[in-house]
């Protein structure tokens, strides 16, 4: 029987990758994705890049996964960190850590595409799309799914990689909680008069966070969080306003900021399943957690539940146990706990800390600021967790 994933984000394609590339294709994967692959690629909608960090360039590597991805991803080599209206600022550097980057910023669109490539290719998957699933029973011994287009399909284990608002999770019963943040993002594409030469930055200020990561063709793809209001009118005015109002908030690092592309809008939430494990079904990536996206976490956390889910099916496949059983289910559970708990913490505490107007918290966090910069040891954890190296 199959391993049945619903979600062909890249979450879901990265593990049938995985799955077949552990395999050789023996281990039967069912692929199941609402919106129309080839389609998604041909529309205006121009998507969000993402930073990996060291370690997920390493775990996609040896998925043989990284060489489809490393053409078209842009090295990170220094980290700018400040916050507007204080003067002490945290610089990471690759050449201080013995690494040629800190991570790597892809533009998810282009990734998906290349990704798609190989999963057509791979052996092993069967890519049902578009299609959506209108049914799932879940038996003592396996699991069957229904197709919008009455197809059925049998598999040992469902896993969920259908995104923050999984479908699958609200028919199997998964009860998901979050924090709204008072905020929305907006992402853009954004030319530059100087060249980024790998520099990321990071910028917290009252109104919300701000990031610049280095893409291709020396262009830096923004994510800007704001109150909703101001991030409405930001969202509607004119490309050479909005271009204004971003120097005034990000400064001249990057000297003019000279074009931006369409402009996207994304809420903001932090959301947690209640369970990433319930009969016969596992909850990966965004299904099981949505994080905010300026702590850049999102799909290195995803990649995380990819490794574990594979280590829980190797320890299966050699065992000729059956892949969805309790054992499997549970062991896959233990794996992810801390690391899943940890990072929210940690993501959600930087963003309340740094998006704060309370005396307290600037005090704060320009003490913070100043004292991490100074202090290699405090610098380093910082690097650490951009580095994806921090451990539990
Ligand atoms: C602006 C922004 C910036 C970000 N920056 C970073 C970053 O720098 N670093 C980082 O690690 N993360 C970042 N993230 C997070 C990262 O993008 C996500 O964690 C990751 O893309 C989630 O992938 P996914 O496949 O789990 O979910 P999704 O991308 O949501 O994919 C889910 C897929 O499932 C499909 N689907 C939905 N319902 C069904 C159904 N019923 N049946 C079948 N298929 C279905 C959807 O069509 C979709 O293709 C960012 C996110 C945002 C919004």
């Amino acid at each position: 029987m199959s391993i049945i994933i619903a979600g062909g984000g890249i979450i879901g394609i990265t593990l049938a990758l995985a799955i077949s590339h552990e395999t050789q294709g023996k281990q039967l994967v069912d692929l199941i994705e609402t919106s129309d692959l080839d389609m998604r690629f041909s529309s205006d909608d121009p998507g969000h890049s993402i930073a990996l960090s060291a370690e997920t360039c390493k775990k996609l590597s040896a998925l043989n996964i990284w060489s489809y991805l490393e053409p078209i991803a842009t090295k990170i080599t220094n980290i700018h960190i400040s916050d507007r209206g204080l003067p002490s600022s945290i610089v990471l550097n690759a050449t201080d850590y013995n690494v040629s980057s800190l991570g790597y910023v892809i533009e998810l669109k282009s990734a998906l595409k290349r990704l798609l490539i190989r999963l057509k290719a791979a052996p092993g998957i069967s890519l049902y799309c578009p299609n959506k699933i209108s049914y799932v029973e879940r038996t003592k011994d396996f699991v069957h799914v229904i197709l919008d287009d009455n197809r059925k399909l049998y598999g040992t284990l469902l896993v969920a990689a259908d995104g923050a608002s999984s479908d699958i999770a609200k028919i199997c019963g998964i009860k998901k909680y979050y924090i709204q943040y008072p905020q929305i993002a907006i992402v853009a594409t954004i030319s530059t008069q100087l060249a980024h030469n790998g520099w990321a930055f990071e910028r917290f200020t009252t109104d919300g966070p701000l990031a610049m990561l280095p893409i291709r063709n020396g262009r830096s793809a923004l994510v800007w969080c704001q109150s909703i209001s101001n991030a409405q009118a930001m969202y509607h005015t004119s490309d050479q306003e909005f271009l204004i109002q971003l120097q005034k908030i990000f400064g001249w690092r990057l000297g003019y900021l000279v074009n931006t592309g369409e402009r996207k809008i994304y809420p903001l939430k932090l959301q947690i399943a209640g369970q990433n494990v319930s009969h016969r079904l596992i909850l990966i990536g965004d299904a099981a957690q949505t994080l905010h996206p300026v702590a850049g976490q999102g799909f290195n956390l995803g990649i995380r539940d990819i490794m574990s889910l594979i280590d829980t099916l190797k320890i299966a496949w050699k065992n000729e146990r059956d892949e969805g059983d309790s054992r499997s289910l549970q062991y896959y559970q233990k794996l992810r706990k801390l690391d899943v708990q940890k990072t929210i913490a940690i993501t959600d505490g930087l963003i309340n800390i740094f998006s704060n107007r309370t005396t307290v918290l600037v005090i704060g966090r320009m003490v913070g600021m100043a004292i991490i910069d100074h202090i290699p040891q405090l610098r380093n954890i910082i690097a650490q967790w951009t580095l994806g190296r921090l451990k539990n």
